[in-house]
């Protein structure tokens, strides 16, 4: 074994914390300077170095570089400071990090499944270094945070997710695998960008879509046993509502933008009735956005709302009211709605916008995964003594309203959560600190649970 191999390696380099006993027996000397830096002290001086760092961006390639160098010692920081570095390995920036993830490619952190390596599937995961893998984070890049189509550059966000597996719910980072399936893209800037790293083509769809999909679950299955999970991530809606229905009942699988965002987006509700009036089903609940996080979240609150008051599943859903781009989710529209939004299709007529929806519906809560303006949270907060108003949408520039808008708007009386973080605001002398609703407050504790549990289908 030559020590260069070791320290190469970054799961078991140590940089200058390796001791004059491992410098020894592992063919080190010279290779090192001579100083010993315990773990403790390298990660002061890397805190310290990145802190330099005005640029998120330039965070995250560094956070990244450690990673490939030492990741004890990534994690050992990420653990020890997970609000500050959470949103530069996460969102918001690792939004950016996949916009730009042509031109800072370094090495590749997880695996790339491409209609190149079709009817090699299995091949290739055998390519991947580690054999023994508990967690999947899959993407095929569709739906990158509200960033829209990044095709393969979507990586980041699988890589990102599985730094939290580890750095919060204590998953070995050697059983995380991140992939990324490419089937082309339709983002018309990258097909064009001669630094794209993804395959140059148009999204296959259809039946070619599925096939190659099937035979990735059948791979992953047969690779790695029954009890593999398999996290969906930032699929387009109508291939994530597809996925999850044709493979829940074969495979350890959830959708976290459907289901990790329901249950975090319920708890933060029942949070938030400890400032209003009344129970979950005393509420009136208003969606802007009914894609996999609106209509996710409204099954998830009418699902508890039927249990918590023993009624059918039907009559707790028309607490619960969604808006998508054409308008309020209408019976006279059920013939031209996605198979998803039908069940949220309720008697009323036809209301065009938010505002009119918010003067009709009268919501007490509204809950936006699309943009929400001055005059809705003013209306809001005129129909309401305390509007619970919920921001989903990710990077903060895709942020509905940010903590200060909605403060101010409201006269500091919303009840206030969004997607990406933001930092405490002053309003009328008074400090109110916003609270984040976002999936990683579940997925790596789910996912831990379901690896530990050994639960299998
Ligand atoms: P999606 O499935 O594509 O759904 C988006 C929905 O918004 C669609 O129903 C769309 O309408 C609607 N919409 C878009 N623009 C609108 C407008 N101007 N007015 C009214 N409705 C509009 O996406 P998603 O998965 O739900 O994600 C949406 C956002 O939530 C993204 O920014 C994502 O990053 C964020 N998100 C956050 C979390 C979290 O943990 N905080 C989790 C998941 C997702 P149509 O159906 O008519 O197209
Ligand atoms: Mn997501």
């Amino acid at each position: 074994a030559s020590g260069d191999t070791l320290l190469r390696d970054p799961r078991h380099n140590k940089g200058l914390a390796f001791t004059e006993k491992e410098r020894d027996a592992h063919y080190l000397r010279g290779l090192l300077p001579p100083a010993i830096m315990s773990q403790e002290l390298q990660e002061k001086r890397l805190v310290h170095s990145i802190r330099q760092y005005q640029v998120p961006l330039q965070r995250y390639m560094a956070l990244m570089d450690l990673k490939e160098r030492n990741e004890r010692l990534f994690y050992k920081l990420l653990i020890d400071n997970v609000e500050e570095f959470l949103p530069v390995v996460y969102d918001p920036t690792v939004g950016e990090a996949c916009q730009k993830y042509g031109s800072i490619f370094m090495r590749p952190q997880g695996l790339y499944i491409s209609l190149k390596e079709r009817g090699k599937i299995l091949e290739v995961l055998k390519n991947w270094h580690e054999k023994s893998i508990q967690v999947i984070v899959v993407t095929d890049g569709g739906r990158i945070l509200g960033l829209g189509d990044l095709g393969c550059q979507g990586m980041g966000i699988p890589v990102g997710k599985l730094a939290l597996y580890t750095a919060l719910g204590g998953v070995r980072p050697s059983a995380c695998l991140p992939i990324t399936i490419d089937v082309g893209t339709n983002n018309e800037e990258l097909l064009k960008d001669e630094f794209y790293i993804g395959l140059k083509q148009r999204r296959v769809v259809g039946q070619e879509y599925r096939d190659f999909l099937q035979e990735f679950m059948t791979a992953v299955k047969q690779n790695y046993g029954e009890n593999v999970l398999i996290q969906f991530e930032d699929f387009a809606n109508h291939n994530a509502f597809d996925l999850l229905s044709r493979y829940r009942s074969t495979h350890l699988v959830f959708n976290d933008d459907i289901q990790g965002t329901a249950a975090v987006v319920l708890a933060g509700i029942n949070a938030a009735l400890k400032f209003v009036e009344g129970s979950l089903s005393d509420h009136t609940y208003l969606f802007l956005g009914a894609g996999e996080a609106g209509t996710g979240i409204a099954e998830l609150i009418a699902y508890e709302i039927s249990k918590q008051t023993n009624a059918p599943l039907e009559e707790a859903r028309k607490k619960i009211w969604l808006l998508d781009s054409k308008g309020l989710i209408v019976t006279s529209r059920i013939d031209s709605l996605q198979n998803f939004k039908k069940p949220w299709a309720h008697e009323h007529e036809p209301v065009k916008n938010l505002l009119d929806a918010i003067k009709a519906i009268k919501p007490t809560a509204l809950i936006g995964s699309a943009e929400i303006g001055q005059e809705i949270i003013e209306s809001m907060a005129s129909i309401n003594e305390k509007p619970v108003i919920l921001a989903l949408s990710n990077p903060t520039p895709q942020s509905e309203c940010t903590a200060e808008q909605a403060y101010t708007w409201s006269k500091g009386r919303a009840i206030f959560a969004s997607g990406s973080p933001f930092d405490p605001v002053e309003y009328n002398g008074k400090v109110y600190a916003p609270g984040q609703a976002n999936n990683a407050y579940i997925f790596p504790g789910f996912g831990l649970g379901l690896v530990i549990s050994g639960a299998g289908a």
